[in-house]
């Protein structure tokens, strides 16, 4: 039994891995390995547990759906993450910047900044120019 979950989890874990700069719902995620035969109750609980193994991090995109992306990257431990709400893509934060961000926060407020959970909401370029075009054509 022990084995059959583990074997959840490393599908569920793969999938998101292969998907890193992508925030899934959870029901992305069961529509997506429906065909592996993980049921959506098992769905959520392998969520809840990666989230707690800190193998994942759950993200916002404003409304009351939780989302999730890989965070285990060794790659994206050094940096900080800018999520778009609008298209729900990761960018990752160029290290030097989120260094020198990082540095100015302790530097002027003493604030300590979590790097692998903190991830900077917002709307990214290529959605500003959709919304821009799309208030222009009414
Ligand atoms: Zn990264
Ligand atoms: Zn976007």
């Amino acid at each position: 039994m022990a084995a059959y979950i583990t074997k959840q989890r490393r599908a569920l874990l793969d999938y998101l891995a292969m998907h890193p700069d992508e925030s899934l719902s959870a029901g992305d995620i069961a529509g997506a390995l429906a065909g592996a035969g993980i049921s959506v109750s098992a769905v959520y609980r392998n969520l809840a547990a990666l989230e707690e193994e800190g193998r994942i991090r759950r993200v916002s995109r404003g409304g009351r759906e939780a989302y999730y992306q890989f965070s285990d990257s060794q790659d994206c431990r050094d940096h900080l993450h800018l999520l778009c709400k609008s298209c729900g893509t990761t960018y990752h934060m160029d290290e030097e910047d989120a260094e020198t961000l990082i540095r100015n926060l302790i530097r002027h407020e003493q604030f300590l900044v979590d790097r692998v959970d903190t991830v900077l909401y917002g709307t990214c370029e290529a959605c500003q120019i959709r919304k821009r075009m799309e208030k222009n054509h009414g």
